[in-house]
């Protein structure tokens, strides 16, 4: 159990997705009813892989620690507590931790018929260390 303080729930190791993260996650499932949400914490370093949402796209509200959020061609924008991040359907982004802190974020899927994530390559130590 690590010491990293955040309002919601460490939830489990993120197994179900680990082949589309580098590093660890964790993911804790707030609900699934209406608007499905879930609270997603990375170690330092951790990031998700580029990825496009289908269908709704995605809202993240940052709870703790700090981050990074980056849409491909764009700089990445650091993420820190009471940050939201609209991410429209059809843009492909990635989302992690800074590589010296933890980071979580609520995650919500935006409702749509065939929503779906479209997982790609992994953002590389070379990208991620730039930052
Ligand atoms: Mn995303």
């Amino acid at each position: 159990m690590n010491e990293f303080k955040q309002p919601f729930a460490l939830g489990q190791k993120n197994d179900a997705y680990a082949d589309y993260f580098t590093g660890q996650s964790y993911i804790s499932v707030l609900t699934l009813e209406g608007v499905p949400s879930f609270n997603i914490t990375f170690e330092p370093g951790c990031r998700n892989n580029w990825h496009i949402h289908k269908g709704g796209g995605q809202i993240l509200f940052c709870t703790a620690g700090t981050g990074w959020y980056q849409e491909e061609g764009k700089p990445a924008q650091k993420l820190n507590p009471g940050d939201t991040v609209n991410i429209p359907a059809g843009v492909n982004h990635w989302h992690g931790a800074a590589k010296d802190s933890w980071f979580a974020h609520i995650a919500l899927t935006v409702p749509a018929e065939s929503a779906a994530t479209e997982w790609r390559g992994p953002v590389s130590d070379e990208e991620y260390n730039k930052l």
